[in-house]
């Protein structure tokens, strides 16, 4: 619970098909502003940031549990609740109208205005995602690094030669959008198997009790398990004709067809390993094929589908860098999955 005599004024929300996003702005008069990282009050992977005499305070809840965040911001912003008219208590517009962004803030206004006496005051999604993007890469610095074989090296960011980039988001879908500069962006491809499949599927084919636990299965699991390998159709050579080794996955899951095995045989970690191996390289190679459309050279991930996870990131920089043949560099960003919710934020500067 923050202390009271933190102020909090200008909150964003950005309510995606797996996760809600949260950022808001608190002024310390008492000077206790709380480390970052911790976990508080029901959200996840809370954390905050010194910036202009206060904080920006970044937190995230499942979707699915949205009275869980619906407390969190009556209790962050300390409403006493609605009237009978859905009309807020509150007199100050920063506690009855906050910026939303995402499917959910259409889904849900009625819930807000029932439930808190909120308005959302509705920004397009794409629109958040770039400037919020844009933003990040400007003025923060060590954002954007690289991840390839578990090496991460920050890269500095020329701002006069940032665009054209390509902006890929993977939240529950992927969205990759073409970045030519502040607020000129065209969204030229996307595919529905994203981080909602991973989680989706992760949860169907395996024994996670969340989406950290079918993460750190992965990290333990062995994708040749399962996966089709060049070799196990090539009694074990490579195809060297065509620039195929023998370890290279020539089918996601491909081993499951001869194998007499059912699907308890299977261990989840080798499971959620090659499913997150299966998403991850599709994913790079599909970003890769649309920098090569439009000779764009450099990709930024985003979305919380990464999270930091180096495996992940390293499958998408081997798969970028492979098909690419080094042309294209991957580049992944600090705050991945909060670049919505900051561009929603950064509307009342407007
Ligand atoms: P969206 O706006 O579509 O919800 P996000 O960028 O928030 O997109 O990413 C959602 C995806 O992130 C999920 O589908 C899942 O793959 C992954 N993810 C990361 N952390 C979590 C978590 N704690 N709970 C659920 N999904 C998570």
């Amino acid at each position: 619970r923050q202390s009271s005599s933190d102020r909090i004024s200008h909150m964003a929300i950005d309510i995606g098909g797996s996760l809600i996003k949260l950022v808001y702005f608190s002024r310390s008069s008492g000077g206790s502003g709380g480390g970052g990282g911790s976990r508080r009050g029901g959200a996840d992977g809370e954390r905050n940031e010194a910036i202009c005499d206060g904080r920006l305070h970044f937190a995230r809840f499942e979707t699915s549990k949205i009275d869980v965040c619906l407390e969190f911001i009556k209790s962050k912003l300390q409403l006493g609740g609605s009237d009978s008219n859905g009309e807020s208590k509150s007199s100050s517009r920063y506690k009855s109208v906050i910026k939303a962004t995402g499917g959910g803030a259409y889904k849900f206004t009625d819930l807000f205005k029932e439930k808190l006496g909120i308005s959302l005051d509705k920004e397009d999604e794409m629109d958040c995602l770039v400037s919020g993007a844009n933003f990040l890469l400007k003025a923060v610095h060590q954002e954007a690094f690289t991840c390839l074989n578990g090496q991460k090296e920050f890269v500095r960011i020329d701002h006069s030669d940032l665009y054209p980039y390509l902006l890929v988001n993977i939240g529950s879908g992927v969205s990759m959008i073409k970045v030519d500069g502040d607020g000129v962006f065209e969204r030229v491809s996307g595919t529905s198997v994203g981080g909602g499949t991973f989680w989706g599927m992760g949860k169907l084919l395996t024994k996670c009790s969340s989406f950290d636990d079918l993460l750190e299965m992965s990290h333990k699991g062995n994708n040749r398990v399962i996966d089709m390998l060049v070799g196990d159709i090539y009694g074990g050579t490579d195809y060297a004709k065509v620039g195929l080794t023998s370890t290279t996955i020539a089918s996601s899951f491909g081993k499951a067809i001869s194998d007499q095995k059912e699907l308890a045989d299977y261990k989840s970690e080798d499971l959620a390993r090659s499913l997150l191996r299966m998403i991850s390289n599709n994913i790079g190679q599909i970003s890769y094929l649309n920098a090569l459309r439009f000779g764009l050279k450099r990709i930024f991930f985003g979305g919380f589908f990464i999270r930091g996870h180096e495996y992940t990131m390293d499958t998408i920089a081997v798969a970028v860098d492979y098909w690419s043949k080094g042309e294209a560099k991957a580049m992944f960003l600090q705050h991945e999955g909060f670049l919505g919710v900051l561009g929603a934020f950064m509307t009342y500067e407007k």
